[in-house]
């Protein structure tokens, strides 16, 4: 255990992990053909925080066919559900509607399969939501790249990006109906790229950022999705462009293969 997760985990004994939410499904739809659009909505989310919209959030997932008052007492001490990572897409403290956005991979996800068959009136657990991860816009210039898994926290950040923002956004997607509307500042340069097979590694992201001609200046990013892709970027903006760590938001998302409690053990290793 690293020393500020020492402290983090410290500061979370002392204060109390607050008790995850039950929230309800209000509607759920598929945005495009790989990407699942489900809103939450009922007292539940009183209280919910704003300008949280691309934080992180555990989702708990319930068991086929267990009721929400089991699942509620579950969450109370008995047996842990599968718990999955998702991002705040948007919430709406006007209508009291929380929106969470789901790649739509297969049903040997649990969360993917839990959104896929989601309709009015089913449940899961709500933990976070955390602060956004990129808190405020100072850069010159951003980088944004994203895989569908990363869509969410890369729209969130454009949209809250100051309206004359700069830099380079760059999306790969299943397929072209997979492009969605985002609220893009007109200075960010928009590539979609489109990769059918998601667990083929992709080499195209890393092909256009290196190819970018980088502008001077100092840059921001806002960079996730699949975890070889994701390392390998990594190393790029460090050693090679020498983008400052504070300024650099980049996080692998899932991995190719690896559950995600397999993947989480993974990048705890590597970060010592
Ligand atoms: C900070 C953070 C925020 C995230 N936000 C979002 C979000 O808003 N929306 C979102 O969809 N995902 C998001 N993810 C990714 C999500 O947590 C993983 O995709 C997770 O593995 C999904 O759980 P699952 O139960 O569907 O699949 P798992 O049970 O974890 O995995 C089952 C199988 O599916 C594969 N798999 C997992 N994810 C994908 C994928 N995206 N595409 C193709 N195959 C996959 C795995 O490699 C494994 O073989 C986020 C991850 C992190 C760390």
């Amino acid at each position: 255990m690293t020393l500020l997760s020492k402290v983090t985990q410290a500061a979370r004994n002392a204060i109390g992990r607050p008790s995850p939410r039950v929230l309800t499904v209000k509607d759920a739809w598929f945005l495009t053909p790989n990407m699942i659009r489900v809103v939450f909505a009922g007292p539940e989310l009183a209280g919910f925080p704003t300008g949280r919209e691309g934080g992180n959030c555990k989702l708990m997932i319930p068991d086929i066919g267990e009721t929400k008052e089991g699942f509620a007492a579950r969450l109370q001490g008995g047996l842990p559900p599968v718990k999955r990572t998702y991002t705040v897409r948007k919430f709406d403290a006007a209508t009291g509607r929380l929106t969470i956005d789901f790649v739509a991979h297969g049903d040997n996800g649990p969360a993917s399969r839990w959104a896929s068959q989601a309709k009015p009136g089913d449940f899961l657990g709500f933990a976070g939501p955390s602060a956004p991860k990129v808190p405020h816009f100072e850069a010159d210039w951003y980088l944004i790249a994203a895989d569908p898994s990363a869509i969410p926290v890369a729209a969130a950040t454009l949209e809250a990006m100051p309206r004359d923002a700069e830099g380079v956004a760059i999306f790969e997607v299943t397929s072209p109906e997979d492009r969605q509307n985002i609220d893009i500042p007109g200075g960010i340069d928009v590539h979609w790229l489109i990769q059918p097979d998601p667990h083929v590694p992709s080499q195209a992201q890393e092909d256009l950022i290196r190819s970018l001609n980088w502008p001077a200046g100092r840059v921001q990013t806002c960079i996730a999705g699949e975890s070889g892709v994701i390392r390998s970027l990594r190393g790029f903006l460090a050693t090679e462009k020498n983008v400052a760590r504070g300024d650099t938001y980049i996080s692998g998302y899932w991995k190719i293969g690896l559950v995600e409690d397999e993947h989480q053990k993974v990048k705890r290793a590597e970060a010592g």
